[in-house]
């Protein structure tokens, strides 16, 4: 298990990728959004070399508004063609492994139609990615609609496609992370580590909320050892360096 930390997009990337190394991560969690981490204002031969300056692993990550499940096509097109053009400044970086995120319409649609939306952007970012060698992390956001059997059913129509847990995520709507971890094992390719209280998104440090972490990371322990994002937003980083050095124990008591 490797253990990685996400830039924070409205701050100088080089500079965050710093932080990141001399505290000890083993990669970086990139994500490419508006403003300082807009694809067109990243220094791609600056961010490489800090990332090789410090011999850091990296994965990507898109914005996690970008709406691939509209229902009104135009934006779901902008999208896609927004997210390609990303897709060439992580290429340009060296990224292999991209997140996009679940996009939902609004309660007016159904479940069907939002599966139907995001599959067919996804069947026209997911090659071109390809093309780009990277590989698509598909990243559930805690919508009420992202129920197993959703979710299996989005899965089925993209096999090339990677399952992202983001535990705080599937810690909200009464469903378990632990569950999730262990219907998707066989196509999961990244986590995001953060806590919260079952009722918000919080993105709290490790064990400040009401995740479960024993059984579950007794369960990725069992199968999974790829990489783990502390995605914990704070601008006490005090805080993340604890959950760190948490995971790291709890990992090896699990
Ligand atoms: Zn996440």
């Amino acid at each position: 298990m490797k253990i990685g930390y996400p830039t924070h997009p409205r701050r100088d990337l080089v500079e965050e990728i710093t932080w990141i190394g001399r505290n000890g991560f083993e990669f970086v969690d990139l994500f490419l959004e508006p403003d300082l981490g807009a694809a067109e204002r990243v220094d791609v031969p600056a961010v490489r070399a800090a990332l090789d300056g410090f011999g850091l692993g990296v994965v990507g990550h898109l914005a996690w508004y970008l709406p691939i499940g509209s229902p009104l096509r135009r934006l779901r097109e902008a999208a896609v063609e927004e997210a390609v053009r990303y897709c060439d400044t992580f290429a340009a970086i060296g990224v292999d492994r991209v997140t996009v995120h679940a996009s939902w319409p609004p309660g007016l649609f159904t479940a069907d139609e939002g599966i139907d939306w995001q599959s067919e952007s996804l069947s026209s970012l997911i090659p071109a990615a390809g093309q780009r060698g990277i590989t698509l992390l598909f990243e559930p956001v805690g919508h009420g609609h992202e129920s197993e059997e959703n979710l299996a059913r989005l899965f089925a129509r993209h096999p090339e496609m990677a399952f992202h847990l983001d535990i705080g995520h599937f810690n909200l709507n009464h469903r378990s992370p632990a569950r999730f971890a262990r219907v998707f094992r066989d196509r999961l390719g990244h986590v995001h580590l953060h806590d919260n209280d079952g009722t918000k998104d919080q993105h709290l440090p490790m064990g400040t909320g009401r995740v479960e972490w024993e059984p579950l990371l007794k369960e990725l322990k069992g199968f999974y050892t790829g990489t783990v994002t502390l995605e914990i937003f704070t601008p006490v980083r005090e805080y993340v360096l604890v959950s760190r050095d948490l995971l790291r124990r709890m990992w090896a008591a699990a």
